[in-house]
């Protein structure tokens, strides 16, 4: 082992962070998560509800759950899968969108990905908006989901990147939480936590972290910190790698939150059942009625809408909902629901924002902002990957990649040392 503190210091402890130092430790590397927060998981993370119930703030879906690793680990923590289809795979309750309407959207909607498609891997990169079909009644609709799926109106979205995203169709839960079963996974290994990562040093032979709590020394890095933030933090590498400000700056986060309201007389509407707000404008929420037959509404807001109501504060996402739900379902429904909790993701100094989008032109920033840099940065995170950003598996995946370089490197050291 080189003279210093750690031989790896894996830097945030969301799900790539966590990925990255359970498979280093697993090949004997001695390495430290170095975690901002007081826990680990990041962008995953659940908080208890009521009764007992378990509510993701971040992530809910094991998106592409049947390549997803997070299924297994979930399974080693004899973790409850829910298989459900998910609402957006389903009809939506009918009061304000008609069976016949929903049709139509959803066929507009498969026509769109498919322009986006055609469209995705020729030149110039478009915003994906270019591919709206002219005067189509659905284009609000459909940029709606863009922004659950973007976090941003597909105005901003790069047709390729949004293209690129690869999902099997399956999507399943975990009953006692995604976050709660990320973080387990980081339970047993080293971390330090409140403590911030101010300046990575790489001009000399070893690295030097200077965090809040003081400087480690290290062999290599790996960073896994939200591309936001990497985007803003020019000082953060010293000397700078202005290669990869850039890259992330080409990565925003895009913004989508979610509110839980508890709801009476549940049993009314379906088990996972959903409703748009509004059928015709951009600035709606989607409504998941019961999430696992609970008395709940778990409400999604994206793009600008979850914006402006993030600066108008809790209460303001609440009373946007309530608005909307009594102009669908009538007066008497505001007396049922009442606020249990919302996320801010874009006011989170540690996150600012939910997850990432490319902007147009932008689709390589991933790949460049993934690249080593003389071989002992490593970069991780949902940014870094070219087909699962946004999602907890692509941090998984791409923590699992930087720690497999970092101990391809450390294993070429070795053997050299060795001859
Ligand atoms: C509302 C919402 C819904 C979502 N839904 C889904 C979903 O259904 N399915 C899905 O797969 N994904 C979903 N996601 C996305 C998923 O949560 C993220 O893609 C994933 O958790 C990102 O993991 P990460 O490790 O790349 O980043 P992060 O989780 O952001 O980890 C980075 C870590 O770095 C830490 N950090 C920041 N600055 C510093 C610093 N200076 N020093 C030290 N540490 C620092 C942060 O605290 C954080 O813990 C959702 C996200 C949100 C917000």
């Amino acid at each position: 082992m080189a003279n210093n503190d750690f031989e790896t210091v894996v830097i945030g402890g969301g799900a790539a962070g966590i990925a990255a130092a359970h498979h280093l430790s697993r090949a004997g590397v001695k390495c430290l998560i170095v975690e901002a927060r007081s826990r680990l998981g990041g962008r995953a993370w659940t908080i208890p509800g009521p009764s007992g119930s378990a509510l993701d703030l971040g992530c809910g879906w094991l998106h592409s759950a049947d390549r997803n690793p997070w299924v297994a680990i979930a399974g080693e923590q004899r973790r409850t899968i829910d298989k459900t289809p998910p609402p957006w795979r389903r009809r939506s309750v009918a009061d304000g969108f008609p069976e016949g309407q929903q049709r139509q959207f959803l066929e507009a909607q498969e026509q769109f990905f498919s322009r986006v498609s055609e469209r995705a891997q020729k030149e110039p990169d478009v915003p994906a908006a270019a591919l709206f079909e002219p005067d189509c009644r659905w284009n609000n609709l459909i940029n709606a989901v863009g922004t659950y799926i973007s976090g941003a109106e597909l105005e901003y979205v790069s047709a390729r990147d949004f293209d690129n995203f690869d999902d099997t169709g399956v999507n399943w839960r975990i009953v006692e939480g995604y976050g709660a079963t990320i973080a387990a996974c980081g339970a047993k290994l080293p971390a330090a936590f409140d403590c911030s990562v101010l300046r990575i040093d790489h001009s000399g032979k070893h690295l030097r972290i200077e965090t809040t709590q003081g400087t480690i020394a290290a062999d290599q890095a790996i960073v896994t910190l939200p591309s936001s933030i990497l985007a803003e933090a020019e000082t953060l590498f010293a000397p700078a790698l202005p290669e990869k400000t850039r890259a992330a700056q080409g990565l925003p986060l895009g913004l989508t939150d979610k509110l839980f309201m508890s709801l009476e007389r549940a049993e009314e509407f379906e088990k996972d059942s959903r409703v748009f707000g509004a059928i015709d404008r951009t600035a709606t929420a989607a409504y998941h009625f019961r999430p696992f037959g609970r008395p709940l509404i778990e409400a999604f807001f994206g793009g600008k809408l979850a914006a402006k109501l993030e600066k108008d504060g809790e209460r303001a996402f609440f009373d946007f909902a309530v608005g909307e739900l009594t102009e669908l379902l009538g007066n008497a429904f505001a007396k049922r629901v009442d606020l249990i909790h919302v996320s801010r993701w874009g006011l989170d100094p540690l996150s600012r924002g939910s997850y990432s989008y490319a902007l147009p032109g932008m689709a390589d920033c991933r790949t460049i902002l993934a690249a080593p840099v003389d071989d002992r940065l490593f970069f991780a995170g949902e940014a870094c990957s070219t087909h699962d950003f946004s999602t907890a598996h692509g941090g998984w995946i791409t923590g699992v990649a930087a720690a497999n370089q970092v101990i391809g490197v450390r294993t070429n050291a070795q053997s050299q040392e060795a001859t």
